[in-house]
This record gives structure tokens, C-alpha cells and sequence, in this order.
């Protein structure tokens, strides 16, 4: 288990790098919120079940491995922020206004946000 809490909280906050990189992965139909949106690409291999490395499993493709303690040591799922914990020794930064971690699925875009409300097309008649 990478990381777990409120849905509302791990598509606006992700702390694990993995969930990250899941979120970015996305699609997002609307273009206009697609052309902003990066998608991170995780390199290296994903590791073997019959042959699971030391440390955290993560961090064969892990952009934020340390090389060290990521190496050596499991991390642990414990509190990383209020409801959310997650296993990762270098957690993510909370985002910062304006900032945009992952692409929420509709359902989870609170009403007037702006990167829904700001593509909406008007009519004309
Ligand atoms: S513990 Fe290290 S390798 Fe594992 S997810 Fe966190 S930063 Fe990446």
C-alpha cells in the first residue's frame, strides 16, 4: 500500500510519488485543461515480485530516490498530512495555489473550480 485517505484529499494532495505519477496519467477530455496538465513519465523497471528489492519497492523508478535510506530502508505508511498517510520517506510538498498534483476526475472538482468553469464555452443565439 502506497498511500491511503479521502479520495478529495489524494487527487488534491498526492503525498506518495507513485500516486503522482498515477494522477498525472489521467486522461483529461477537456483540451484546454489537457494542454496545461503535465504527465510525469516514470523511468527505470518496475520491479520484480519474485526478486522485490531492498528498501522501498518504489524506488527502482522512483523520481525522488535518495539512493540511500529509499535503498535500504521500507518505508512505512504513517501521517504525512491531517487523514492521509502514505510510505514514502520524501513525501511530496502540498501544492500550491494554483498548482494542479493530478487531473481529479469530474466527480471530485469541487463546483467553480476554476479549471472546470474556465472552459466552459458560452453560447451565442
Ligand atoms: S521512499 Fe524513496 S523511493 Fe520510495 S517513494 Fe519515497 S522517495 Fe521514492
Amino acid at each position: 500500500m502506497a498511500e491511503i485517505g479521502p479520495a478529495e484529499a489524494i487527487f488534491a494532495a498526492p503525498a506518495h510519488p507513485y500516486t503522482r505519477a498515477l494522477l498525472s496519467a489521467i486522461p483529461e477530455p477537456d483540451p484546454v485543461i489537457a494542454r496545461q496538465a503535465s504527465r510525469i513519465r516514470l523511468g527505470g523497471e518496475p520491479p520484480s515480485p519474485l526478486d522485490p528489492p531492498p528498501g522501498c519497492l518504489f524506488h527502482t523508478r522512483c523520481p525522488k530516490s535518495d539512493g540511500t535510506t529509499c535503498h535500504t530502508v521500507p518505508p512505512h505508511l504513517t501521517e504525512k498530512r491531517p487523514h492521509q498517510r502514505a510510505a514514502c520517506h520524501h513525501p511530496e510538498p502540498v501544492p500550491r495555489n494554483g498548482e494542479r498534483p493530478g487531473r481529479p476526475p469530474r466527480r471530485f472538482r469541487p463546483a467553480g473550480n476554476p479549471a472546470r468553469t474556465g472552459s466552459a464555452r458560452r453560447c451565442r443565439s
